[in-house]
C-alpha cells in the first residue's frame, strides 16, 4: 500500500512528511497510473512499484539535499518525478515543471490543479528555454532524472541555475564513469562537481545518487548549443 510505503520509506530516509502530503500522493498516483498506457508516462505500472520507484526515489533526495524555499527547476519532467513529488514533500519550493512534450505538460498542468499547488508547466525545450532572459540563471535549483548521460544534461540543466546556486542530478550508483566523463563539460558550463551523495530507495535493493554540482560561474553565452550538438559533440 502506498501509504505505507510512503511513511515507513519517509522514516527510513530520516525525513519527516508534511500533514496532508499522503493523501496527496495518493491522488497524484492514482492520476498517474490512470494516464501511464495513454501517455506514456512512465513504465511502472505496479502501484507499490510506483510509490518506491518514482516516489520514494525523490525523497531520497530530499533526504540528502535540502532545498529550503529555493525555487526549482525539473528539466525533461515527464509525469513530473521528481519535481511534483518534491513539491509535496516540501512545499515551500517554487517549482517550474519543463517538458519539451505537449502532453506530458497537459497532464502536469492538470494534476497540478487537481492537488492544489502552485507550479509553473512549461512547454519546450530545455536548450531554447535556457539561452530566454526569463529562465536563463533565476533559478536556485535545476533537478533532473532519466534525460540525458551527465556531460549532455550539464549543458540542458547548468544555463539555469544562477551562480551560487546548485544542478542536482538523479543518477544509478555505478555512475562513477559517466561523472568522469561529464567532468569537463561541467567545468566549461561554469560548475564544480560538489559531491555525491547516495541513498538506497526503501524497500528495494536499489542504491541511488545525487550528483551535486555547484554553479560557480556564469554560463558562457555559447551554451546551451543545439541539441544535435550537444550530442554530436559533448562538451
Ligand atoms: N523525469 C521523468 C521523465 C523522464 S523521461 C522521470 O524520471 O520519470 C525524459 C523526459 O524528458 C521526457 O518526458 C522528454 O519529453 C523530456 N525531454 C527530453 N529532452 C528534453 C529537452 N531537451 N527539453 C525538455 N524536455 C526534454
Amino acid at each position: 500500500m502506498l501509504e505505507e510505503i510512503l511513511t515507513g520509506g519517509a522514516k527510513a530516509l530520516g525525513i519527516s512528511l508534511p500533514e496532508g502530503a499522503i493523501k496527496k500522493y495518493r491522488i497524484y498516483l492514482d492520476a498517474l497510473l490512470s494516464v501511464n498506457t495513454d501517455l506514456n508516462l512512465t513504465a511502472i505500472e505496479d502501484e507499490d512499484q510506483a510509490a518506491r520507484l518514482h516516489f520514494l526515489d525523490a525523497l531520497g533526495l530530499v533526504s540528502r539535499f535540502d532545498l529550503g524555499a529555493s525555487s526549482v527547476i525539473d528539466v525533461g519532467a515527464g509525469g513530473g518525478i521528481p519535481g511534483l513529488a518534491l513539491k509535496l514533500a516540501s512545499p515551500d519550493i517554487e517549482l517550474t515543471l519543463l517538458d519539451a512534450t505537449g502532453k506530458k505538460v497537459r497532464f502536469l498542468t492538470e494534476v497540478t490543479e487537481l492537488l492544489g499547488l502552485s507550479a509553473g508547466c512549461v512547454c519546450g525545450r530545455a536548450e531554447e528555454l535556457g539561452r530566454e532572459p526569463e529562465y536563463r540563471e533565476r533559478f536556485d535549483a535545476a533537478v533532473s532524472r532519466a534525460v540525458a548521460r551527465l556531460n549532455s544534461l550539464a549543458e540542458l540543466c547548468m544555463p539555469f541555475v544562477r551562480v551560487g546556486g546548485h544542478f542536482l542530478a538523479m543518477k544509478a550508483a555505478d555512475s562513477d564513469e559517466e561523472i568522469l566523463e561529464a567532468g569537463s563539460a561541467i567545468e566549461k558550463l561554469g560548475g564544480r562537481l560538489c559531491d555525491t551523495r547516495e541513498y538506497t530507495i526503501p524497500g528495494t535493493d536499489i542504491v541511488r545518487r545525487v550528483v551535486i554540482i555547484e554553479k560557480t560561474a556564469p554560463t558562457s553565452e555559447r551554451y546551451p548549443r543545439r541539441w544535435a550538438a550537444i550530442q554530436k559533440r559533448a562538451l
